[in-house]
This record gives structure tokens, C-alpha cells and sequence, in this order.
């Protein structure tokens, strides 16, 4: 079970003050889907691990509303000319996926890794599949993919011990989007990418799972 918090926060960019619900505690009691998304019982714990303003769509963890928040000119300027004007058409009640869409925005602006990029946008995909709503799923899982390979691509995008996982990840993504070509190719380099071969066994067994015989959940 999931429990909330209110939390107060002011906004670095338009100052406004408002109040935004937290997780106080949380459990992952309903297993894991394949791509790392865990199921809580009752209420999801994601859309409250982000916080966004509904004046001027600036939306990040808590730690991004603290004063050790990164808010540049430059920042400021985008939030304002391409978040804003967004909040009409995302509506009152502003769902965890456009939280996650948003605050991936404002993590690109500040310069942030692919990495962590990437990790929100897979968030925003997660968090669609709890929305019911498939065709923003798929296309935040090809950005999280995209954001990913982008990490994949440089020597210290990622760290060692995690490449063969999020080698795994983007096959998965791929898989889930519907491209299963691409999912393959991913599935193979895995292999490569594998560092200690005892320990890291149920990688390679996983993607030789989602290779030939997929399954949408983990036992
Ligand atoms: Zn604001």
C-alpha cells in the first residue's frame, strides 16, 4: 500500500507556492513487469515522486524545488515558452505521465546525462500503462529507448555494471513499442555486454526469454 504526504513547495521559476502530494511509504507487492516497472498494492506510488507547477509547468523531484534547485535564464525561458503553454491541453488534474514528460523537459534543458533522461521518460511510459493509455506508452518507451542508446553509446554514459541490464532494457523497450527486429538486435548484444558472468546469468537468460518466448512479467 502507498501512503501520502502533503508536502509545500515554491516554485524556483514563477515563485508560486502550492501543495503537492508525496510518498511517505510505499511496497512493490504486485511483481515486477519485464521491463523493471513493479506494481505496488492499491494506489501507484509514481505520479507523487514528482512534483510539477500548474502556473508555469516547471516539474521535478523534490530536491528540484529546494534551493539547491538548477535554474537558469535559459531554463526559465524554455519553461515559460514551451511548458506553459502546454497545461491547458494536459487539464486540471495533471496525470503522473505528463509530470514525468515534463520534468524529462526541464532535465534536458539543464544538461542532464541521457541516463537519468532516460529513466524519466521510461517512468512516463510506466506511468501510462496505469493511465490506459497505449499510444503515449509507446511513444515515451521510444524515447526512453532513444535516451538509452544515447547513454549506451558513450564510454561513461553508464556505468560498467549496469550496460548488460540496460542493453536488456532497450530490447525490452523495442519489444513494447511493437518493433521486434530491433528488440532482437538489442537482445543479442546483451551478451557482450556482460561483465560477471555468474552474477549477471539472469540477464542473459531474460533476454534470451524476450527473444524467443516472451513474457510481460517476471515470476
Ligand atoms: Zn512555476
Amino acid at each position: 500500500m502507498t501512503t501520502l504526504k502533503q508536502i509545500d513547495l515554491t516554485c524556483p521559476i514563477c515563485q508560486s507556492r502550492f501543495t503537492s502530494h508525496a510518498v511517505l511509504s510505499t511496497n512493490s507487492f504486485g511483481g515486477k513487469r519485464t521491463d523493471f516497472h513493479e506494481r505496488a498494492a492499491g494506489a501507484q506510488p509514481l505520479p507523487y515522486l514528482i512534483h510539477i507547477c500548474a502556473r508555469c509547468g516547471y516539474a521535478g523531484g523534490e530536491r528540484d524545488f529546494s534551493d539547491d534547485a538548477d535554474v537558469s535564464p535559459v531554463l526559465r525561458e524554455h519553461v515559460w515558452d514551451e511548458l506553459a503553454p502546454k497545461l491547458p491541453e494536459v487539464g486540471g488534474a495533471i496525470p503522473g505521465s505528463a509530470k514525468y514528460e515534463f520534468a524529462a523537459k526541464v532535465a534536458a534543458w539543464q544538461g542532464a546525462e541521457p541516463r537519468r533522461i532516460a529513466d524519466l521518460y521510461l517512468r512516463a511510459a510506466w506511468c501510462c500503462v496505469d493511465e490506459g493509455d497505449v499510444e503515449a506508452e509507446r511513444f515515451f518507451r521510444r524515447h526512453a529507448a532513444w535516451q538509452f542508446e544515447a547513454a549506451l553509446s558513450s564510454y561513461d554514459g553508464a556505468e560498467r555494471e549496469e550496460r548488460a541490464v540496460l542493453t536488456y532494457l532497450v530490447g525490452e523497450l523495442w519489444r513494447r513499442v511493437g518493433d521486434a527486429a530491433l528488440a532482437s538486435e538489442w537482445f543479442d548484444r546483451v551478451e557482450s555486454e556482460v561483465m560477471d558472468p555468474a552474477a549477471q546469468r539472469w540477464v542473459l537468460d531474460a533476454a534470451w526469454q524476450q527473444r524467443s518466448c516472451p513474457r510481460d512479467w517476471f515470476e
